[in-house]
């Protein structure tokens, strides 16, 4: 068994849906499980579309619908015109957006967007995805089957970030995927939709499929899943801000997993979690060329000073200074409550003797947050700072690759600096528009200029 993923690039017309068909055709003596996003784009348009209705501009929310609407059956015409299925999946889209549309006037009339009903709104995109691309599978003889997302990726209730409850989902996949594989059927799901175990939906986060993926995969015990995006693999930096990045053929899980927490947005920061606790690799593969080499993500992997360099915008750093930290046992610990209180995580840390500064990506709570800091001394914060990444597995092999980083960001103005216990990620905080220079240099330091 394996699961293969294509995000919303893969399944975006029905061009890259028949790539999926044939990659998928090539794999079934694997026994495979699909896993698709929305068509890519939907998922913002959904969003921008139910912002929009709260925000008064109903017309322009139901343009949005209309073209939504469109496109689904436009793409679902091309692909099953002529079969049994083209009638049913035409009247459902046609509710589904009907419905879209019906939760539109009723946010003009609030004025207001719950996180509840931005799930609810986000979802239709993997929902209709989904079952275009199982009505593909069949209209090429393939026993493709729609499996509804949320009878199988059980979560919580914290909507917009849902988290997994990995019990239930082992349950749900005996219950609803391993009896259609073991018929030799092809079940097929959208990715980032879950449910609460009221059966609310809920959504994992942007980005989400991936998680779902690798959820899925743990959940049966895959022998490897499969992530098929819009770039050969995982490379040494993103691809549109470094068009040099060179393709990684292998890589650690840890080095992975730091690159997606620190901007390698190609996989989903929760990823790898799931995989590493079964040892499941995660491949990830270009849907353009299905004969490329991709990159392998498994425990162990060729030792480098330096994998790839990652970076991210839009950080917010707090610095927080305050005299009684010194030689006071348990007051980090009070510290980081505050975050735990307000459920939010911090990602970079570092500490003086009389200070602690952390930086946080979600700012749900920031003003809540810096209200309780405040009770333990002075505190700043800094909005606009952005953090880059060097990893690799040796990069704490002495110091030369850390030097040659300092050396490498010449004059860009380093706010703090951390070299993880692990040794595989040394992260810089600077400012944020010093996020694409930095690792642009970064990137030539250590793997050769630009071409
Ligand atoms: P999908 O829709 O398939 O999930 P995403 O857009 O989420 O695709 O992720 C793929 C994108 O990730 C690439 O187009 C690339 O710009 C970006 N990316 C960022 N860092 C990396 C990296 N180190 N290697 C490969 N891609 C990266
Ligand atoms: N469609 C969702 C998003 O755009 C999930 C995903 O594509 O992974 O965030
Ligand atoms: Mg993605």
């Amino acid at each position: 068994m394996i699961v293969c993923k294509f995000g919303g690039t893969s399944v975006g017309d029905a061009a890259a849906i028949t790539r999926v068909v044939d990659i998928v055709t090539a794999k079934l003596d694997q026994q495979p499980v699909v896993v698709v996003s929305a068509l890519g784009g939907a998922t913002n348009q959904l969003l921008d579309l139910a912002h929009k209705a709260a925000d008064g501009e109903l017309l322009a929310a139901l343009d949005i619908i209309a073209q939504l609407r469109d496109r689904h059956l436009h793409e679902a015409q091309a692909l099953l015109a002529g079969t049994s299925d083209a009638e049913a999946l035409a009247l459902e889209i046609g509710s589904a957006f009907e419905e879209l549309a019906h939760l539109a006037e009723a946010f003009r009339t609030l004025g207001y967007l719950t996180p509840r009903s931005l799930d609810a709104v986000a979802a239709v995109g993997e929902l209709l995805s989904s079952q275009i691309v199982a009505a593909a599978f069949r209209q090429r003889g393939l026993p493709g089957v729609y499996v509804d997302a949320r009878d199988v990726v059980r979560t919580n209730d914290l909507f917009t970030r849902a988290e997994p409850d990995t019990e239930a989902i082992a349950r749900a996949c005996r219950e609803h995927i391993v009896p259609l594989l073991q018929q030799r059927r092809i079940p097929v799901l959208g990715g980032f939709v879950g449910s609460t175990a009221g059966r609310v939906t809920t959504t994992l986060g942007r980005g989400g499929s991936d998680y779902s993926a690798s959820l899925i995969g743990a959940a049966i015990d895959a022998a490897g899943i499969e992530i098929w995006t819009d770039v050969d693999g995982m490379l040494t930096a993103d691809p549109r801000v470094i068009p040099s990045a060179r393709l990684i053929e292998r890589i650690s899980f840890d080095e992975a997993a730091e690159l997606a927490a620190f901007g390698a947005k190609v996989l989903h920061p929760a990823t790898i979690a799931p995989a590493v606790q079964r040892g499941i690799p995660v491949y990830v593969f270009n849907s353009r060329k299905p004969h490329g080499t991709g990159t392998m993500i498994a425990f162990d992997a060729p030792r480098r000073p330096v994998r790839a360099i990652a970076g991210k915008r839009g950080t917010t750093m707090i610095k927080l200074r305050s005299s009684r930290m010194l030689l006071a046992p348990g007051f980090l610990r009070r510290v980081f409550e505050v975050f735990e209180t307000h459920r939010t995580s911090v990602d970079v840390v570092t500490t003086s003797e009389v200070s602690v500064s952390v930086t946080l990506d979600d700012t749900h709570h920031l003003g809540a947050i810096l209200q309780d800091l405040a009770a333990f001394g002075d505190v700043s914060v800094e909005r606009r700072s952005g953090v880059v990444a060097v990893v690799g597995a040796g990069i704490a092999d002495g110091s030369a690759a850390l030097a040659q980083a300092l050396a490498a960001l010449g004059p860009i103005p380093v706010h703090m600096a951390s070299l993880s216990a692990t040794g595989i990620n040394f992260t810089l905080v600077i400012d944020d528009e010093q996020v694409v220079p930095a690792m642009q240099r970064l990137h030539t330091a250590f793997f050769g200029a630009s071409a």
